[in-house]
């Protein structure tokens, strides 16, 4: 086949033949995905121990590589693609999604300036205001792609920073006023990560308390501003979630943005999963006052069969975060710099992978109404799960489900001591787990430990749900 091994890429025919190969063994896992383990029956290093020490001296066939994904790689997979793992926040991806990644590493082009990547760069453009239509989001906002929500909410968060009176792009923090950031008890961790990587210090995050349901408080908002103020902080960013990490519960946006407009100061508001959901009009009430934020992030790999890595970050100030970020170095300016965007003015990474592609394929091919559809039968399937619980003497819910993410336990009519109770109920998740047919994940709330549900996979249907019930009720009867 390659006359000269020593030279060149993998010849065309020999790609072409594993090419096919590939494409059944991907069209094979995929419909046979639910009859695996949706956890990996492995211990830690047991993925390892089958690795040789050093990469091998002289090429090998592709078929030895397929062989070992079977024997070693496979086995150590946990299933996120599995139509029962219900654990954290899925992510699963579709199959034109992943078709467009295949092609956008065909391509690989380097989306830095315009002129590098012509295409992607407006392909991002334009997928990303069709996307901003699907939010309902005002035309001011303009959209961005990065890899994970953390990073946008980090650029996000740097965007407010440079909105300060201060010119910390020029002197840096050290002499800086002391910065505050808000955000409830509840927030995702990447909103700290990022304050911290901005040099935001712990001591400049506040967290905010929440109310029975879960909500940030506005008014202990309110009262946390003031106090911050005459201590002397400068109060410069609020991040409100829609969709929680732990329960999904929503922060009351609206007069969250009266404070913020009243404070000048930055909203952000976190979407990394339910955000999606903004697409479909009876859910509207979750998201009023998204319209008057100054950034929003949503994830299309989280809830909307994107593959792993997709994030979208919608700023009504473009302007602001390439202040923060633009710096044109002599060999990257272009005669085009006037009239077209460069991403790598927005952010602090230079070469970016033509993401567009595979969001442009999964909204072409399942269209907004199929998508649409698909967020309705999650969030009836939820329901219908928060309903079971509810009518079952042997389990309470913890929180309320105003998506699809379920938070609920064990509970006995003779148990007192919340310890045991924890203990239980820690005991259950892990023999429903320890069954490979489910995959759930826990959170705290109050001090109660939380089994979690979370329905968002594409290959998820109603007998998923109910086998993951059985499997719960089997797991209790089991254990008791
Ligand atoms: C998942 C999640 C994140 C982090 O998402 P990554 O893309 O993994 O960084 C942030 N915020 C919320 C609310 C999330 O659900």
């Amino acid at each position: 086949m390659n006359k000269d091994k020593s030279f060149g890429d993998m010849p065309p025919d020999e790609f072409r033949k594993y090419g096919y190969e590939l494409i059944d063994w991907v069209a094979n896992y995929l419909e046979n995905v639910g009859s695996f383990p949706v956890l990996p029956n492995i211990k830690p290093g047991d993925v390892k121990a089958h690795l040789p020490l050093s990469a091998p001296k002289i090429g090998e066939p592709i078929d030895a590589m397929i062989a070992d994904v079977d024997k070693i790689i496979m086995p150590g997979t946990t299933h996120w693609q599995h139509p029962n793992f219900m654990a954290y926040f899925n992510s699963t991806a579709s199959g034109p999604g992943i078709l467009a990644e295949l092609l956008s590493a065909a391509f690989n082009v380097n989306a830095m300036v315009w002129k590098s990547a012509p295409a992607s760069t407006e392909l991002e453009e334009t997928v990303l205001n069709w996307f901003r239509e699907l939010m309902n989001l005002p035309k001011e906002f303009r959209g961005i792609i990065y890899d994970t929500a953390s990073v946008s909410s980090m650029h996000a968060i740097a965007s407010a920073r440079e909105s300060v009176e201060y010119d910390i792009r020029k002197k840096g923090m050290s002499g800086a006023p002391k910065l505050k950031l808000y955000c409830s008890e509840h927030a995702h961790s990447s909103i700290e990560k990022g304050a911290l990587t901005l040099g935001i210090g712990l001591e400049g995050i506040r967290k905010i308390p929440v109310d029975s349901e879960f909500k940030m408080i506005p008014s202990a908002l309110e009262n946390a501003i003031k106090e911050d103020r005459a201590n002397g902080f400068l109060p410069f960013c609020a991040v409100a979630t829609i969709g929680t990490t732990s329960t999904t519960s929503v922060d009351p946006v609206s007069e969250i943005a009266d404070i913020c407009e009243r404070e000048k100061i930055w909203l952000h508001v976190d979407g990394a999963h339910a955000g999606v959901t903004a697409m479909l009009p009876e859910m509207s009430n979750h998201f009023k006052g998204l319209e008057r934020a100054d950034s929003f992030v949503v994830n299309p790999h989280k809830w909307l069969f994107v593959p792993v890595d997709l994030s979208i970050l919608f700023t009504r100030k473009p302007e602001v975060l390439k202040e923060a970020f633009s710096l044109v170095a002599e060999y990257l300016k272009t005669a085009e710099d006037s009239v077209v965007e460069n991403y790598m003015d927005y952010g602090i990474q230079l070469g970016r992978r033509f993401r567009s592609l595979k969001l442009w394929f999964v909204l072409r091919y399942f269209g907004v109404e199929g998508l649409q559809s698909r967020l309705r039968e999650h969030i009836r399937l939820g329901q219908l799960f928060a309903k079971w619980v509810d009518e079952d003497q042997s389990f309470e819910r913890l929180a309320p489900t105003p998506f699809s993410t379920i938070c609920f336990r064990a509970k006995h009519a003779v148990w007192s001591d919340e310890n045991k109770i924890n203990e239980f109920n820690e005991t259950l998740m892990n023999a429903i787990n320890s069954t490979g047919k489910v995959f759930l994940t826990h959170t705290k709330l109050n001090g109660k430990f939380t089994i979690r549900l979370c329905i968002s996979g594409i290959r998820t249907g109603e007998k998923h749900v109910e086998l993951a019930w059985e499997v719960i009720q089997e797991s209790l009867s089991k254990i008791l």
